[in-house]
């Protein structure tokens, strides 16, 4: 999965360009950057992809850590299994949006863009209540219209910066290990709502991450 991160000049740049375009066109809004990081001292947990059928499980070991994550789904997912998704959100965790069916965000249309966001965030809102306010887009892969459309529609881009890949792996002990090392201050962490061995390993993540003394969070810095 590509990063898509991009240096902070680069990115000042573009929203000087962004931010004259914007206001020619008589449409300015400030354009918010991605969030790679979290608060010093916190690690965020993030579950993509799902709901699935990891999904009680990740409930479960969560319950019995007492820890928060975001889920980042994917409407098409949300669309067949809303009780999911309403218990996740009952649960008290942080429900994202993940577009409808996983495209490449810079290789569709605005206008396909735009309906796989305002469903996603449909579909969240009619099985929990809540409507998502955190965007992050499949692959990691945006461009200047992806962050005009989150910013539009109110969801703030939250990006990663910690990837042991773990989809990769088939053992629990496994991916404890490719994510233990990447654990540190304001990381975060990216994981799946996908397979066995990451559903697994989360409660030896969790335990991690607190013998460095670090705290887990959902919230991130304005
Ligand atoms: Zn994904």
């Amino acid at each position: 999965m590509e990063p898509g991160h991009r240096p902070l000049a680069r990115q000042n740049e573009t929203e000087k360009q962004l931010t004259t375009v914007a206001e020619q066109s008589g449409a300015y809004q400030k354009i918010t950057d991605p969030v790679f990081l979290t608060d010093a001292g916190y690690v965020t947990l993030t579950l993509d992809d799902g709901p699935s059928v990891h999904t009680e499980q990740l409930l479960e070991e969560l319950a019995n850590k007492n820890a928060r994550a975001i889920f980042f789904m994917l409407g098409e997912n949300v669309a067949k299994n809303p009780g999911l998704a309403r218990k996740v959100a009952e649960a008290g965790h942080v429900i994202g949006n993940h577009s409808f069916s996983h495209p490449f965000m810079t290789k569709i249309t605005a206008d396909k863009a735009r309906e796989e966001l305002e469903r996603t965030s449909r579909v969240i809102e009619d099985a929990t209540g809540v409507v998502p306010t955190y965007f992050r887009p499949p692959y990691g892969a945006f461009n200047e219209s992806t962050l005009l459309l989150a910013n539009q529609l109110r969801m703030k881009v939250v990006m990663w910066s910690a990837d042991p890949k773990d989809y990769s792996f088939h053992t629990a002990r496994a991916v404890y290990k490719a994510t233990d090392p990447l654990l540190a201050s304001r990381k975060i962490l990216l994981l799946h709502d996908l397979k066995d061995a990451t559903a697994d390993a989360l409660p030896r993540i969790i335990d991690g991450i607190r013998e460095k003394n670090l705290k887990i969070t959902v919230k991130y810095e304005d």
